[in-house]
Parts: structure tokens; sequence; C-alpha cells
């Protein structure tokens, strides 16, 4: 493996294919090899480091248990959602009352960070400040025709992902959120902020969180569409992990805006080569 020009000062990781995979049919998580040992090195370090997952099914203390039932060192202060960034994000813009077309995940995460959460058919849904779509498999055609509604007179559109497909064991899985944006987009003809990567937002809650310019962050994921385009943009150092839904020959692909300054079979590599040298 290539050794970096410079050690990077902090570390974000994907979770979902880069440290662990996880089993839809029987919702449980496997961990990547290599992923307990990097973790554990960057704690013993001192260096900083946090996963961000697209994932907005659950708030991070929910998840952070379950993950560490399986094996995977990661305290819930180090452990993110696209609901962290929009929590921050709805805060500094003062919203007061956000429609959320999610699960009560996806509500008690945002209400988590201070935001007051509104639903289809709550008598505030009608005058909601801001749109938020996020993890929602039981979403209907009244949730997008309120969703729609809100758009059309002018209330900001926010999506926690729109990425249609994420990994797992089984392979590539469905984005709700994504196919939701379609929709309401089809409708209205405007486009969701995205708070989750590969997102400028995102970026900037990474970096604002390690307290590093992303130029001394490195971002490690599975996919160029996702943490690498995010990389790519935000002038961080991006790595590509074999180890999720892109193989090596799909990495070695990818063009310019999607193309990581590494490729690793798997986040142990991180553990040789000098990577965490800072
Ligand atoms: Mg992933």
């Amino acid at each position: 493996m290539n050794a970096p020009a410079k050690a990077p000062k902090g570390f974000m990781f994907d979770l979902d294919g880069t440290l662990i995979l996880s089993n839809r049919k029987l919702g449980s998580y496997e961990v990547i090899p290599g992923a307990v040992e990097v973790l554990n090195e960057l704690e013993r370090r001192g260096i900083p480091y946090l996963a961000l997952t697209n994932g907005s099914a659950y708030s991070a203390s929910k998840q952070g248990p379950r993950l560490r039932e399986v094996g995977l060192p990661i305290i819930d202060g180090h452990l993110f959602t696209p609901n962290s960034v929009a929590g921050k994000v709805f805060a500094e813009r003062g919203y007061r009352n956000v429609l959320v077309l999610g699960t009560p995940g996806v509500v008690e995460a945002l209400e988590g960070h201070g935001i007051r959460c509104t639903q289809p058919g709550d008598p505030d849904a009608a005058s909601a400040d801001a749109v938020y779509t996020a993890w929602h498999p039981e979403c209907s055609m009244a949730d997008i025709h309120a969703a729609a509604g809100r758009v059309l007179d002018g209330a900001p559109f926010y999506t926690a992902s729109d990425v249609p497909f994420f990994a797992t064991k089984e392979g590539p899985a469905f984005g709700y959120s994504c196919a939701i944006n379609g929709a309401i987009h089809r409708v209205t003809g405007v486009e969701p902020q995205v708070t989750g990567k590969p997102s400028q937002l995102a970026m900037d809650f990474v970096a604002a969180r390690l307290g590093l310019p992303a130029s001394d962050i490195a971002v490690i994921g599975d996919d160029p569409k996702v943490e690498i385009e995010m990389a790519v943009a935000g002038g961080a150092i991006g790595v590509g992990v074999a180890s999720g839904t892109t193989n090596r020959e799909q990495w070695a692909a990818q063009g310019r805006e999607r193309r990581p300054d590494l490729v690793i079979e798997n986040v142990g590599e991180l553990l040789q080569g000098g990577w965490l040298s800072s």
C-alpha cells in the first residue's frame, strides 16, 4: 500500500460497507475485518475520528449500542447521521417548525437536536418553515402531497440522502428518501438540499466536529458517488475501500470527480504504511 504524502490529522469513516455490513433480513450487523483494530488504534493515539452514515432510520444514541453489541468499539459521541447534520443546519437557519417525512426514529433524532418537528396531518404542517425527507418505508401519497404543497409554497426542501442504493450483506438495498425526493421533485421542480453525504453541508459538519480543515481529513468509504465525491469536492483526502459496493475494477474506472487518492481492500489496511502516524 502507498504511504500518504502527509498523514491525515483526522478520519471520517462511512458505516455501511466500510466499518460494517448489515444483514437486512436479520436486522443484524457484521463488522468488517480490521475495523475494530483501526478504531482502537485511533483512540489509543488520540487521533480525532468519527463515523458518518447516510442511514437516517435511527439516532446515534439508538444505533451506537447495536454496533457495540456486535463488537465495533464506537462511542455515541463519534457516531453521526444526516439527522445530526440537519439538526445543526436547521438550528443555524432558525427554522422553528420542520415538516418531516420519516419514521419516529427520524423525528426523535431531530427533536434530540432541539428541532420542533411536525408531520403530515398535524395542524402545524401547513405552516412548516422547511421540509425534510429521510428514512420512511411507510411513506404515503398523502405524505408526498403535504411535502410537495409546502415546497410549492416556498418552504426550503432538505433530505437526509439522495442516494438510490446502499451496501448490505445481501447486496444493494433501496434508499427510500431518494425515491420520495424523486416524487416531490417531479411535482415541484425543486431539488432537495442534501444534509448527508456527499453534500458540502456534511463535509463542513465533519470538519467542524473534527476541528480540522478538510485538507487534513481522510474521508473513507465504499461508494464513489457518496464519500469520494464529497472528499474530492471538499478538498479532503479520499480513500476508497473494496469491502462494500465498489470493487477494485470499478474504483479504477471512476472519473476525476469520484477518484480516490487511494484504494484499499478494507479499513484494516490503514494500520500499515504510515497512515496513522500523526
Ligand atoms: Mg457505504
